[in-house]
């Protein structure tokens, strides 16, 4: 089903609320864009500004809601809560944005029964996993943005230094959206190419694995350093979460690294992490088994030991 009237009601409409609106009114994926936050003005005033450039995009309809603007929603993206500061973990917000989220999916879901539900807030992991169980909703139909953003982090980074289209690196990072993920390097491709096998045929010369290391510490710090720059990272998480939406709209099928609920997948179970899944227009329709090798494998598990640490942490 591809529906030419969606309707996306996104909570937050602070730096990543707002920037993903714009982004999606660009894409002209919804026909209806609602902004819910508990600054009203700031949400009227986000919708003025957008609604203002509308003669330059496709026509939809936006403006500023209190939680009714949920109803019939096609996708509730769920952006409010604090955000990190310089030098703080994502962790570290968990038990602010528990709490809110506390008071916000039973207001969501009084009025979006059917929705897909697309949680962004950090600790995105831990709040997709809460937003499972306050919402009671169907494990695929909630998911969160987990290392989309990342993965892309990576393959930006990768094809800056390989010189190739990022369209063409094929590379994820999977685990915690945070200090714990990590990068799936025996199975990252250029060209249908493992890594393994493309880069000692390149002409770049470089010492790989020192160079592929040297990436992955800048996408893992990517967040600390432009939050350090200018407080907050907003238009590329914007842009992914275009990605999932128009996955889910227009019933894609597509492969992306979201967080959802995991189940029997090297042993760990009912935690919400990162790994490739197959998303369409049901939300999740499955995780992709990856084979990892030995050593990914420890990591993935370590990373999964970790969140469900802090979901026990958590006063729910
Ligand atoms: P922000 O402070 O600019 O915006 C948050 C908004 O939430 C504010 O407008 C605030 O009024 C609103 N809000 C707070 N509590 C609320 C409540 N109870 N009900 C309704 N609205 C409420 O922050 P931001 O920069 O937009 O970041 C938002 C979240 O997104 C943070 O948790 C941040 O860490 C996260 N984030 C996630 C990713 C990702 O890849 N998952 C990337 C960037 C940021």
């Amino acid at each position: 089903m591809n529906k030419t009237n969606s309707k996306i009601s996104i909570i937050g409409a602070g730096n990543v609320g707002s920037t993903f609106a714009y982004a999606l009114m660009l894409s002209g994926a919804a026909r209806e864009i609602v902004l819910v936050d508990r600054d009203r003005k700031r949400a009227e005033g986000e919708c003025m500004d957008l609604n203002h450039g509308m003669s330059f995009t496709r026509p939809a309809r936006i403006y500023a809601s209190g939680y009714e603007g949920c109803a019939g929603a096609d996708i509730v993206v769920i952006t409010a809560g604090a955000k990190q500061k310089p030098g703080q973990s994502r962790l570290e917000l968990v038990q602010k944005n528990a709490d809110i989220f506390k008071e916000i999916i039973p207001e969501v879901i009084r009025y979006a029964k059917d929705a897909i539900l697309l949680v962004v807030t950090n600790p995105v992991d831990v709040l997709t996993y809460a937003t499972i169980k306050i919402s009671g909703f169907s494990p695929n139909r909630v998911l969160g943005s987990g290392t989309v953003l990342d993965s892309s982090r990576l393959r930006f980074l990768i094809s800056q230094h390989c010189h190739v289209d990022p369209r063409n690196v094929h590379a994820y990072i999977i685990g915690e959206h945070g200090d714990s993920e990590l990068p799936v390097w025996s199975l990252a491709s250029i060209g249908g190419m493992v890594l393994s096998e493309y880069c000692p045929l390149c002409d770049e010369r470089c010492d790989y694995l020192k160079t592929l290391g040297g990436i992955f510490a800048e996408v893992k710090n990517a967040a600390y350093k432009i939050i350090d720059a200018k407080g907050a990272t907003y238009y590329a998480v914007a842009l992914a979460l275009v990605r999932i939406v128009e996955a889910i709209l227009r019933d894609e099928n597509s492969v992306l690294p979201v967080s959802s609920l995991i189940e029997g997948y090297y042993g760990i179970d009912d935690v919400c992490l990162s790994v490739p899944a197959l998303v369409n227009r049901k939300g999740i329709v499955r995780a992709l088994r990856l084979k990892l090798s030995e050593k990914e494998r420890e990591q993935f598990q370590g990373s999964a030991k970790k969140l469900q640490e802090i979901i026990d942490q958590v006063k729910w």
